[in-house]
């Protein structure tokens, strides 16, 4: 069946006991069992819960995945995946990446003996000449966030597989409407489910996606034992937003589309980018590898720091916030905010400059944003 199907019954048939059309949400720790080592599936909701259980089949299902599981944050699942290195595993990620999963590789993972080298996002080679005989994972983003980069996933899967080395792909910008990374030779998935996959600003979880029984035994083993789960509630929430992740998506692009058009075209903008403007360098790669661009833009502005601050205090429905996402059109300046924790050298080998700005597109109407967006730059 096609995505808009599934997204909407996969993992969610009607329940067994009552006939609910809806997943209840089931807010229990524990089960009854019917006898000592006799039960039905489920033993404590840490281990398990038919409404976590309903989301993580649902995700798998969206990512064309055998084995879903949930997490209580993006980087929860993220720490998941890592966790699966042992000491003296290495590491390769690309260099532009959420600013949460370069501070947990440094300050968390290096203690325990895990070291990470960042390859060039924009030199495909690099991944491969980053490697070493300890190299367990490749671990990218595409898009990449904030600069929306894009990277050959089958490239890059070819490249991790021929040395025997993980691939994971933190499919956050994407969703799994615009990008399966399974289909195009990855390993496992990620996603801060915060975002899209949730789409209304209202949770905070992850996933992870593989169909490798192996792996998924192993991250399962670790879901239980470190016990990051989200709890029911949160689900529900999650399984309530994938039913309009396909109408969403459409709407997202659509108007970044227009908007990163328009945005090109301003005489205060130095550089905008977005991988579905037919100017942008990655223009066809993006096309190959994802059935759409997204909703997200980010823009160079002309006057550097001052101007962005003029900027963003001139936004009336952009909200200035961290995140992205959600119906709701957000602005964010990475420097001070997502990357903020990014040494500054690092932040400017990146190319995350003091005047660069991210939008989240909502699906406001398009030309309501528009008119935002102008109104703010003409006090520039
Ligand atoms: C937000 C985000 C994360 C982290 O997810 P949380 O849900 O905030 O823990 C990871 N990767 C990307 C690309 C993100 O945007």
């Amino acid at each position: 069946m096609k995505f808009e199907t599934r997204a909407i019954h996969d993992g969610q048939q009607p329940d067994a006991p009552t006939g609910a059309i809806v997943v209840p949400v089931y807010q229990t720790s524990t089960y009854q069992q019917e006898a000592v080592g006799r039960h039905r599936g489920y033993e404590y909701s840490r281990t398990d819960n038919p409404t976590r259980k309903a989301l993580e089949v649902a995700i798998a299902s969206l990512e064309e995945g055998k084995y879903g599981l949930a997490f209580a944050s993006g980087v929860a699942a993220t720490t998941a995946v890592f966790s699966l290195l042992q000491k003296g595993d290495h590491i390769i990620a690309g260099d532009d990446i959420y600013g949460g999963t370069y501070r947990l590789l440094e300050k968390v993972f290096t203690k325990w003996g895990i070291k990470t080298s960042y390859a060039d996002i924009d030199n495909i080679d690099s991944f491969e000449n980053a490697i070493q005989k300890d190299t367990k994972l490749i671990w990218t983003e595409t898009p990449t966030n904030p600069l929306l980069k894009i990277v050959d996933i089958k490239k890059l899967s070819e490249i991790a597989h021929e040395k025997n080395i993980l691939l994971a792909v933190d499919n956050t910008f994407a969703s799994p409407y615009f990008q399966k990374p399974l289909l195009l030779g990855a390993d496992i998935v990620v996603h801060s489910t915060t975002k899209y996959l949730a789409g209304h600003s209202d949770i905070i979880g992850g996933a992870i996606v593989t169909s490798d029984v192996k792996l998924y035994e192993d991250l399962k083993f670790y879901q239980n034992a470190a016990g990051a789960v989200p709890g029911p509630w949160d689900c529900w929430l999650v399984l309530r937003g994938i039913k309009t992740l396909a109408l969403r998506m459409k709407e997202h692009e659509k108007n970044a589309l227009y908007l990163a058009d328009y945005l090109s075209r301003h005489s205060m903008i130095e550089r905008v980018y977005y991988p579905g403007l037919k100017t942008y360098e990655q223009y066809e790669l993006a096309k190959r590898q994802m059935d759409g661009f997204g909703g997200m833009i980010s823009i160079e502005l002309k006057g550097g720091f001052p101007a962005v601050e003029k900027f963003i205090s001139g936004l009336k429905l952009f909200l200035l916030a961290e995140s992205l996402g959600g119906v709701e059109s957000l602005v964010c300046h990475p420097a001070r905010m997502t990357h903020g924790s990014l040494p500054y050298d690092e932040r400017m080998k990146r190319g995350i400059k003091d005047n660069l700005v991210r939008l989240s597109v909502g699906i406001e109407n398009k030309i309501d944003l528009k008119n935002d967006l102008k109104n703010a730059l003409s006090s520039l």
